[in-house]
């Protein structure tokens, strides 16, 4: 378990840089990679990894340049670039699941 989870952080962070680099494709591959490790180990991803991915295109969103984020009623709204849309409820950095 715990092995899985981190090679699931080791994934985000890898999305990360290739988005930082503004490879798409790359970082898509690097986010499906960890929801498959997620899901086979039966893990919930991290908060961090679910905010910063789009459900429907797997991208990771990076504000300002695939992603916008607004803030409405108390709660952050991010728009990816393929147009989904996703609701948190607005919060502190604590690491409190919802
Ligand atoms: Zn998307």
């Amino acid at each position: 378990m715990r092995i899985a989870a981190e090679r699931i952080e080791r994934l985000h962070d890898l999305a990360r840089a290739a988005a930082m680099e503004d490879d798409q494709e790359r970082a898509r591959y690097y986010v499906r990679l960890a929801r498959r490790v997620a899901e086979r180990n039966r893990l919930t991803l991290p908060r961090k990894f679910r905010r910063f991915t789009c459900d429907d295109c797997d991208a990771y969103l990076r504000p300002g340049r695939n992603a916008r984020v607004r803030l409405q009623d108390g709660h952050v709204v991010i728009t990816c670039d393929c147009g989904s849309q996703a609701r948190y409820p607005y919060e502190g950095d604590d690491e409190r699941e919802t």
